[in-house]
């Protein structure tokens, strides 16, 4: 099933336009929405979860209508806001029977079959008896994405999962969204990069409250590839490099700097050219 999303756009007060004629088409997969805080994704993600209404615009997943037959979406839909509270004192296979009983689940044995095949499902169910307020980010992480896939979604939406997590449970985050979309369409909204890389087979740049690109993470980069150049200088020379060059990113690296500009052809002085990664894909587009 696809998603598609025409000419959305969303003010709030004092003007702040957080959607601007967003048109964006989410095909079956992973599908991943990046962008600098503030660029709009949670408006966007809550705007696709039925919780806000934008300004103007369109949404369609499937045959349902999401704007005006919200109730319909909902059937098919699992969230994973950015922030959600869990009671510390219960323990994650008490939440999950607690969740899925509101969902519906009322005969206790096939609620049951259900709870513990998610908790398998997130890797818990080895800690389903532990109180969550002890549980890691990732773990918590998890625990959320069981809640939201109690009722089988078609749709899932994970808003900023990744942030504070450590390189092994983010890793652990991504491999079972990646599963999920064996399943189920997903749609990751993350400010970094890497996650993108990682699993998503489309993608969108969002700024402003403005689409900047969408597309195949592959064909994005090849947009860029031979136009990208790098250099290790000195911290102290930066400016000057940013004077006489279209700089896309500098990193720290070994007490230096690691520049990559962007040149149709080689800027000489010492340059090198260099294989283009998404995040200068997200950086150019960005500028
Ligand atoms: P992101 O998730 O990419 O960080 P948001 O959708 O949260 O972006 O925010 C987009 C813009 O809309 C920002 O300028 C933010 O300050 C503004 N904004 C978001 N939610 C509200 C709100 N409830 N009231 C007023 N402004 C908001």
């Amino acid at each position: 099933m696809t998603l598609r999303i025409e000419q959305l756009s969303k003010s709030y007060g004092h003007g702040a336009r957080a959607l601007d004629d967003v048109s964006l088409t989410v095909p079956a997969g992973v599908f991943g929405l990046l962008g600098p805080n503030g660029a709009g994704k949670s408006t966007l993600m809550r705007t696709l979860a039925t919780l806000q209404q934008p300004d103007s615009g369109r949404v369609h997943f499937g045959d349902i209508n999401v704007l005006t037959q919200p109730e319909q979406l909902r059937r098919v839909l699992g969230y994973l806001p950015q922030d959600f509270g869990l009671y510390p004192t219960m323990r994650a296979a008490e939440i999950l029977d607690h969740f899925a009983t509101l969902k519906g689940l009322t005969v206790n044995a096939e609620r049951a079959e259900r709870v513990q095949a998610l908790l398998q499902q997130v890797n818990l169910w080895e800690v389903r008896g532990q109180r969550v307020g002890g549980f890691s980010g990732g773990m918590r992480q998890r625990l959320g994405i069981a809640i939201a896939l109690i009722g089988a979604p078609r749709l899932l939406i994970v808003d900023e999962p990744t942030a504070g997590l450590d390189p092994a449970e983010r890793n652990r985050l991504l491999d079972l969204l990646t599963d999920i979309a064996g399943d189920a369409l997903v749609i990751l909204s993350t400010h970094i990069v890497d996650d993108v890389r990682d699993i998503c087979s489309h993608m969108a740049i969002l700024n402003d409250g403005r689409v900047v690109v969408q597309g195949e993470p592959a064909a994005l980069l090849q947009q860029v590839r031979g136009r990208l150049w790098s250099k290790r200088i000195a911290r102290e020379a930066l400016d000057g490099y940013r004077a006489r060059n279209d700089v896309i990113s500098t990193r720290r690296s070994m007490g230096m700097v690691l520049l990559h500009v962007y040149s149709e052809s080689n800027p000489g002085d010492g340059f090198t050219q260099c294989e283009p990664d998404l995040e200068d894909v997200y950086f150019h587009r960005l500028r």
